[in-house]
């Protein structure tokens, strides 16, 4: 009963994420989700750009179930197979030769202000600091606390990890008026996720990737949200058109099993060495077949392709929508990775109003709605949600 589960959380969970929404999953099935009451819920949130293959995609879990029958972990003293070739699958897709395999986004990231610094540091030329945007997010560990430019996540943990600093995003002066000779990397999502969805300027992009190669500073891409077909490329980099020496991937790599991967480029792959930098879990033979396994059923089903035509489809259907609603104020982002930014007064009502509706979605930043479906996605799937958010439109 979803009373007692709630009264066990009270009791027993750590009070991060306060007053939930009132409901417990117990099965899923491609873009639906069931609670206890076998009620339906469309997943349009993919919890939270993890689950591209929908709930329950048969062929995962018989990778899954096949592998678990093998071995799950085994250590990093020995050689495993998965995370050589899943290895191989991320650094033959994207600008990345080597790839280090971590448990979570935030985990990715601190491997790549790891390695941005220690390339630093065996070149000697004394620079250490890393800048990245306001506005951004980079994980919960102290310093990608230290890299997030949001004081609410800031605020409770100071002193922060030293030698961070934020800027404007979309804004290259500031960036220059930011770079010192102490400047070691700078670290960007080429879309911001959680404060709203916010694409950044090709141009900025292009900007801060000449300025990177003629200073030597590492650029760095967080792809975390943005990678794995999200935006309708396999990495939003590819979108952009701009390689970064760094992008770190988590959320949808092991389309739902906790994997993270710090992805270099040639100028930093060789500069780990033995006993630089390490993991108990990461890549372990368990999660790495899950992310094969999601490379395996991206090729089989075209999901990237998919993201992008129906991507194409869901931003035809919202500003359709905007031009007869003046209660959509703006309508942001790539593939199926979409911020609907609703008047500020209702915001908040129309993201409840969906819930109530079954649809799952996340407010961000105060007044956007934040789509990151399963790529599955289809037409229909895209027609039952903009229908709906019309109607729910309609009554505020
Ligand atoms: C979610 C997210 C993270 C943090 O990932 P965790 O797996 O929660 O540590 C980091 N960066 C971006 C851009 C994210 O969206």
């Amino acid at each position: 009963m979803l009373e007692d589960i709630i009264q066990l959380d009270k009791k027993y969970y750590m009070n991060t994420f306060g007053n939930r929404l009132p409901v417990c999953f117990e099965k899923g099935e491609g873009l639906k989700l069931f609670d206890d009451k076998g009620n339906i819920y469309y997943d349009f949130l993919g919890g939270i750009a993890v689950n591209s293959l929908g709930h329950g995609h048969k062929d995962f879990i018989a990778a899954l179930k096949n592998q678990l029958d093998r071995v799950i972990h085994t250590s990093s003293l020995y050689y495993i197979e998965n995370q050589a070739r899943l290895a191989q699958k991320l650094a033959e897709n994207s600008c990345a030769e080597k790839i280090f395999f971590a448990n979570s986004g935030a985990e990715a990231n601190e491997g790549a202000f790891k390695l941005a610094k220690i390339y630093h540091y065996k070149k000697g030329t004394g620079k250490y600091e890393i800048i990245s945007l306001d506005k951004s997010f980079h994980g919960r560990t102290l310093a990608a606390v230290a890299a997030t430019g949001q004081e609410k996540y800031q605020k409770p943990y100071y002193p922060l990890t030293p030698g961070f600093k934020q800027v404007k995003p979309n804004d290259f002066e500031a960036v220059l008026e930011a770079v010192t000779d102490t400047t070691a990397a700078i670290m960007i999502e080429l879309i911001q996720g959680e404060s709203g969805v916010y694409p950044m300027d090709r141009e900025y992009v292009q900007k801060l990737r000449k300025l990177c190669d003629e200073k030597d500073i590492v650029l760095i891409f967080d792809e975390v949200q943005t990678g794995m077909g999200r935006t309708g490329r396999l990495f939003a980099h590819q979108l952009y058109d701009v390689e970064p020496d760094i992008f770190t991937s988590a959320k949808a790599l092991g389309g739902g099993i906790p994997i993270g991967a710090v992805c270099a480029g040639k100028k930093l792959s060789e500069v780990f060495e033995p006993g630089d930098h390490g993991t108990t879990f990461g890549g372990n033979p368990f999660a790495t077949a899950a992310g094969l396994a999601v490379f395996d059923i991206y090729e089989k089903e075209q999901l990237v392709g998919n993201a992008d035509k129906m991507g194409k489809y869901f931003f035809d259907k919202l500003n359709s929508l905007r031009n007869i609603s003046d209660k959509i104020t703006d309508v942001r982002g790539f593939g199926l990775l979409i911020g609907i930014q609703i008047k500020d007064e209702i915001a908040k009502k129309v993201s409840d109003s969906l819930f109530e509706n079954r649809f799952l979605v996340s407010l961000c930043g105060g007044n956007t709605i934040r789509i990151a479906p399963p790529l599955i996605i289809k037409e229909n799937d895209i027609d039952l949600f903009v229908n709906s958010l019309e109607k729910i439109l309609e009554e505020f």
